[in-house]
């Protein structure tokens, strides 16, 4: 009798905790289980083809305007009335391809999962857009992210850091969320994924992190070389929150990008500046002005032979050169006739976690939870299913991704 009301006892709780757990991933979770990737922009014409069964649907009226089996290689055009793929023509200026359970679209050589959207665009190109399950989109990006042979932490670490900002960029007022270059974060599709880094973005399905209960811009970089960035440093309209303060790493040392060199022409800087607007002449010397408490340039001084000088910002100046070209905002100058050395420390921005000191910690035996914690202080681990307001503010989401 007793054991029967034990067993009943549990029978009940696990029912009340089931449908506990139902509710809270019900529909009332502000966050979609799809992200829209532009896999294509603006382009006069795109190779398809789809293994497997597949339905073409109108957008606009979500009519089923076809299906197939299977399509071989073909072109999509665009035509005055319509979308042309193969044979057919479609009157629509939306149109889907919903591949079976098993089937993909494979669109410019690479395959993708989900659905794939034809969007013409009102000057006449066609832009394609994935529409495809948060977790999977996670998967095709992680691979670009980190290697795939880092330790299982740093592996899902980064998958977090990843999801998180993807679910912040969502905007339902574009025709997508993301793109799938450096500007969002680097997504291959299908074509990605990797059994480990699959493994990571699985162990921590769902999970993001939050501040205030709210998801916040998890960005990340390559190095920080001795101390991260405040957020604000970067982009004056970033969150003002702990999560996006710097501190200071020592993780990072055995980075390959922890030191770097560069050499410039004056006349190059000269002409870059010029490229950009900033009308100088021929330059003379360029100099620091001063430096935030992480030691990244704030201001530069760029002296010309006719005696005017221009202040501009470090973080500018770097986007002007080029971020891949000036490796990151923290280096010294030493001038040298017509020339300059630049001798500088780290790769990418330096806010959020410092991905080679993330691989340090998870050598070091610190777990993902622990390495999140770190670089995010203050940072609340969630699973996004659970969060019924957006996240932080956007003022002034950043134009670039770039690290
Ligand atoms: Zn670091």
């Amino acid at each position: 009798m007793r054991r029967n009301i034990l067993l009943a006892l549990i029978l009940t709780t696990g029912v009340v905790a089931a449908v506990a757990a139902k509710e809270s991933n019900g529909a009332k979770s502000y966050y979609p289980e799809k992200i829209r990737v532009a896999i294509v922009r603006d382009s006069r014409e795109v190779d398809l083809n789809i293994h497997g069964r597949y339905a073409v649907r109108d957008m606009t009226t979500g009519r089923v305007i076809g299906r197939g089996d299977f399509l071989e290689d073909t072109k999509v055009r665009l035509l005055k009335r319509g979308i042309l793929m193969g044979l057919d023509v479609y009157h629509v200026t939306r149109l889907t391809i919903e591949p079976d359970r098993d089937s993909f679209a494979v669109i410019d050589g690479r395959p993708f999962r989900g659905e794939v959207t034809f969007i013409r665009t009102p000057d006449n190109h066609i832009t394609v857009v994935n529409d495809i399950d948060v977790e999977d989109y996670v998967k095709g990006i992680l691979y670009h992210e980190v290697s795939h042979r880092w330790p299982m932490e740093a592996l899902k670490a980064q998958a977090v850091a990843s999801r998180t900002y993807a679910l912040y960029s969502l905007n339902p007022a574009q025709p997508y969320d993301v793109t799938n270059d450096i500007y969002s974060q680097v997504y291959g599709g299908r074509g990605s994924e990797r059994y480990r880094t699959d493994l990571a973005v699985d162990y921590t399905r769902g999970q993001v992190l939050t501040y205030r209960g709210k998801i916040f811009p998890t960005y990340f970089h390559a190095t920080c070389a001795g101390m991260t960035e405040d957020a604000r440093e970067v982009w004056p309209q970033a969150p003002d929150i702990p999560p996006l303060m710097g501190v200071p790493c020592s993780f990072c040392k055995m980075s390959p990008h922890y030191y770097w060199k560069r050499n410039f022409r004056l006349k190059d800087i000269q002409e870059a500046l010029d490229l950009h607007g900033y009308k100088v002449g021929l330059i003379k010397g360029i100099s620091i002005i001063d430096r935030d408490r992480s030691g990244r340039i704030k201001n530069l001084k760029i002296t010309q032979r006719n005696g005017n000088e221009l202040v501009i910002k470090g973080v500018d100046f770097r986007n002007i050169m080029g971020p891949n070209v000036v490796d990151s905002n923290n280096y010294k100058i030493v001038m040298k006739g017509y020339y300059v050395d630049f001798y500088g420390r780290g790769w990418g921005h330096g806010v959020g976690m410092c991905q080679w000191g993330a691989l340090g910690m998870a050598k070091q035996g610190f777990n993902y939870k622990q390495i999140l914690a770190y670089y995010y202080p203050r940072s609340v681990l969630i699973n996004y299913h659970e969060l019924k307001t957006p996240g932080t503010a956007k003022a002034g989401h950043p134009a670039a991704f770039v690290k």
